[in-house]
């Protein structure tokens, strides 16, 4: 059996005329740059995240970017942040000639880890220089935004979510001592998102988005979307060209209704694995640790059911490199997300970061391995991706 890491095409076919009718009537508008369905997706994601505001952008990288931009993040600045995340998160940071200063991870859920953010801010010269501080939902569950957010307010350090791979997932925050479900990129001054076609909402092209409740922090992005153009030619800041395109916009207005069913199909493709790896014994013996979804249980109760969207379903294991080699040989799709972390990255050689240790975020680059998880899977594949794991570990 060919078992992809993701198939686009099972996605695409059954709501293919759907998408080719958008792609035609955005050709026949020839408006393709901003216009009505720009204005449409922002309206309906910005309802869907449950924020007064929403700003497309030209990427999930261009919205991190463009959102430091917008807090005057800038040269000698430092912003603090994950060393186990995609090269954008630590990239933005450094384009702007600001520093990155890493916390490590939670081990269980490979999430910034509140008690080393802690352990920094402790450091009150340090978390004066501390411009913003960037956790990232790695693979669809949100970081520990509750503790994050309190410790962020208490130093006035913006927190800026990126939560590329984490749209719609939600996180219990304690509002005046009851539990809230808020969705990702909702509870910082503002939220990124990536709609890179592996995303669990994939254009098909580039395209981001800025979401935010901050009035201020909106109209500056706006602004610095569009080359900082207040009208026709005059530029009060200098922004770039962050501008996401008509015809994504479009793309992605078809698509967004189905997102809770593509979610709610890979949160049950997850759970199947879960019990199927259980019942093989290899968690038991150690050989494999499957991915904790830690607020899963409280939020099937609360109806909150989106907590976690699992765009990847990583696994900690022995042997991962063999594992990896031999799982692509059987014809199923394998990825290390990711191989390197960021303070490991040779175009930082030199900086203060590459020379400290993160032990877990070591750990995890060289132990983890994202399985097949898209919501067309079937139950028949993954009873036989973990039947081969299975046979890795037993021959
Ligand atoms: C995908 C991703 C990005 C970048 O998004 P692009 O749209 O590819 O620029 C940033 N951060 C994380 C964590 C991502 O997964």
């Amino acid at each position: 059996m060919n078992i992809p890491l993701l198939d686009l095409k099972a996605q695409l076919d059954p709501i293919h005329a759907e998408i080719m009718a958008a792609i035609a009537a955005t050709v026949d508008s020839t408006c393709y740059i901003m216009g009505p369905q720009i204005e449409l997706f922002e309206k309906n994601v910005a309802d869907y995240c449950g924020t007064k505001t929403a700003i497309g952008v030209s990427s999930g990288t261009d919205a991190l970017l463009a959102s430091l931009m917008a807090l005057g993040v800038g040269r000698d600045d430092l912003v603090l942040t994950t060393p186990y995340s995609f090269f954008a998160t630590m990239g933005s940071i450094l384009r702007l000639g600001a520093l990155p200063v890493f916390a490590d991870i939670d081990p269980v859920t490979y999430n910034i880890d509140p008690r080393q953010v802690a352990a920094l801010l402790a450091d009150t010269a340090l978390a004066a220089k501390i411009k913003a501080i960037l956790p990232v939902h790695l693979f669809g569950q949100c970081a520990a935004m509750g503790p994050l957010l309190q410790m962020a307010e208490e130093h006035h350090i913006p927190v800026v979510e990126d939560a590329a791979q984490a749209i719609g997932a939600v996180y219990p925050r304690m509002v005046d001592g009851a539990v809230q479900w808020q969705r990702a990129g909702s509870m910082g001054v503002c939220g990124c998102f990536s709609f890179f076609p592996s995303k669990n909402l994939g254009g098909m092209g580039d395209g981001g988005m800025v979401v935010s409740n901050n009035d201020k922090l909106a109209g500056d992005l706006k602004l610095i979307r569009v080359h900082g153009d207040i009208s026709k030619y005059q530029h009060a800041v200098v922004g770039g060209n962050f501008r996401l395109d008509a015809m994504q916009a479009a793309i992605l207005n078809v698509k967004l209704p189905y997102l809770p069913a593509w979610h709610a199909a890979r949160r049950q493709n997850a759970t199947l694995y879960n019990a199927l790896f259980k019942e093989s014994g290899l968690v038991a013996a150690g050989f494999v640790t499957p991915p904790a979804a830690i607020y899963q249980e409280m939020a099937t109760a609360a109806k909150g059911v989106d907590y976690h969207i699992y765009n990847q379903y990583v696994l900690r294991v022995k042997n991962r490199d063999g594992l990896r080699d031999f799982l692509q040989q059987q014809s199923i799709g394998v990825a290390v997300y990711y191989p390197i972390p960021l303070h490991k990255q040779k175009c930082i050689d030199g900086l203060p970061a590459s020379r400290l240790a993160f032990p877990e975020a070591e750990k995890a680059a060289a132990e983890t391995i994202a399985l097949p998880i898209y919501p067309e899977l079937t139950s028949d594949m993954q009873e036989y991706v973990v039947d081969r794991i299975s046979a890795f570990y037993n021959k």
